[in-house]
């Protein structure tokens, strides 16, 4: 009958098609469940394998998670050696904070779909900076990092994995093995040279029993490549272009503080729009473009994809405004974006007679990611830009595959602009909604040679905004 017919649907909406359990206290996370109120319903749909997966994850995670038996054998044994370790079932990822919000949030996706492939419990060491953010994804238990861990201050002198390499421990008798170590995957500590991705490197990894994860970047294709992951990934996610999608819209959900701010501001502005667009402008290096020129190139962009209408120069139109209106929702640094383009749309009609209304929440000038308010500010923009129907991004920005990922768009990325000449095209659409892991490895491992991982897998492409990057498609 209709009635629980479409008591089901409200259900599957709300559960994100089966990503979320109802388990939780809806009041300690308000976003969980009101998401789908927000964000139309994705038309991507999780696989079963993938949602099964996941609830193996989070039964894991409950046995083995902080303040369990198994979690206090494990980490009383500090940097031992990993004697007898093959009596605990119990392994962990500790995932550690490096560079803006952007670059720590797409780790922390890889980290996870890390930890589901290899059955490691992922901790996160969340600073004051990152408490306030998000909400605890997992039923029943925590995902922080308790303050006892033994190097939650001090990590220097443990055993790296590469030194393990180098050092051919590879085939070293499990007695020998240490059992914690760090596992260095900064763009700027090996960029694509490292082993990560090479069968020989898992096997050393997987028995040890807490690695901790260094890394700044998506390092999701390089899991793409490891041939033991291989089957698990194609079953999880039958569309490869939807990992972060789905692991991102399971594990990131604003904390009450965030939604607040998320929540009130999309009421005020965005509910009413036909139509939402979203500009998302980071802007590197201040000198190399003058912000005329990326206003200029934004205009292009968006009346190019017919994101946004021109501007009726002849006032020809007498007809009165249409009601039906768009926003634009600016993301920046820099206060110039926002208001410049609000002047522009308040001192001219478009040819549409379409109402622009222009809205920037915020602009911090510069990046201070070790501030808590500041990081609150940014995680609740790249949310609301994720509410958009449309984006348009800077190239090679973290903070807008977030976005647009969570999302599930494919955004119009600007091309990076030199002086003032706006550069032709002045963007181009993604191929896919994933982020570009920006420093990816170029070694294969079989045949001891270079290679581009593109010629050997065909759901991996060069990123649009940064040629040498991969991103799933
Ligand atoms: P990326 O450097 O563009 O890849 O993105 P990250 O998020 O890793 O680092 C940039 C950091 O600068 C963000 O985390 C914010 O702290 C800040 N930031 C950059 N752009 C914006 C913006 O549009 N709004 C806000 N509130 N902060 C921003």
């Amino acid at each position: 009958n209709a009635l629980s017919l479409s008591t089901t649907t409200i259900a599957n909406d709300k559960l994100l098609d089966g990503l979320l359990v109802s388990s939780f206290d809806e009041a300690s996370c308000f976003s969980r469940y009101q998401s789908y109120l927000y964000r139309k319903a994705s038309s991507h749909k999780p696989s079963k394998y993938l949602i099964f997966k996941l609830r193996n994850y989070e039964h894991l995670h409950q046995s083995c998670g902080p303040s369990t038996k198994s979690y206090n054998k494990v980490m009383r044994k500090g940097t031992k050696f990993s004697k007898n370790d093959a009596s605990t079932k119990c392994k962990y990822l500790v995932w550690t904070a490096s560079n803006g919000l952007g670059n720590r949030i797409v780790t922390l996706v890889a980290a996870f779909l890390y930890a589901i492939l290899t059955d490691r419990v992922l901790l996160v060491k969340f600073g004051t900076d990152m408490h306030g953010l998000f909400c605890e994804p997992f039923p029943g238990t925590s995902w922080l990092l308790p303050r006892n861990f033994p190097y939650w201050k001090d990590q220097k002198h443990i055993e790296t994995y590469e030194s393990m390499l180098k050092n051919n421990k590879v085939n070293t008798s499990h007695e020998l093995l240490p059992a914690f170590i760090i596992l260095n995957l900064q763009h700027t500590h090996d960029g694509h040279n490292n082993f990560f991705h090479c069968d020989q490197s898992q096997d050393l990894l997987q028995r040890i029993p807490v690695l901790i994860l260094w890394s700044d970047q998506y390092f999701v294709p390089s899991l793409f490549m490891i041939p033991s992951f291989r089957q698990d990934l194609s079953k999880m996610f039958p569309e490869k272009d939807t990992v972060f999608h789905h692991l991102g819209r399971y594990l990131l959900h604003p904390s009450n503080e965030a939604w607040e701010i998320i929540r009130k501001f999309y009421e005020a502005h965005l509910a009413k729009a036909n139509e939402r667009i979203g500009l998302q402008v980071r802007v590197f290096n201040t000198h190399r473009a003058p912000h005329q020129t990326i206003i200029n190139e934004i205009i292009a962009c968006t009346l190019q994809h017919k994101l946004l209408p021109d501007f009726d120069m002849q006032k020809s139109a007498t007809s009165p405004l249409k009601k039906p209106s768009k926003a634009v929702l600016v993301a920046s640094l820099f206060s110039e974006y926002g208001q410049k383009l609000r002047t522009m749309y308040q001192a001219n009609t478009t040819v549409t007679r379409e109402v622009i209304r222009v809205y920037q929440p915020s602009h911090e000038e510069r990046q201070k990611s070790n501030n808590d308010m500041h990081n609150i500010k940014a995680w609740t923009e790249i949310y609301l830009l994720s509410l958009c129907d449309a984006l348009v991004t800077s190239p090679k920005s973290t903070f807008g595959y977030v976005a647009h990922s969570l999302g599930g768009l494919k955004p119009w990325i600007l091309q990076r602009a030199y002086g003032e000449t706006i550069p032709d095209p002045p963007c181009r659409r993604a191929k896919s909604m994933e982020p570009c892991f920006h420093y990816p490895p170029k070694y294969d491992c079989r045949a001891n040679s270079t290679v581009d991982f593109t010629s050997i897998f065909h759901h991996m492409k060069h990123c649009e905004d940064v040629s040498s990057g991969l991103r799933l498609v």
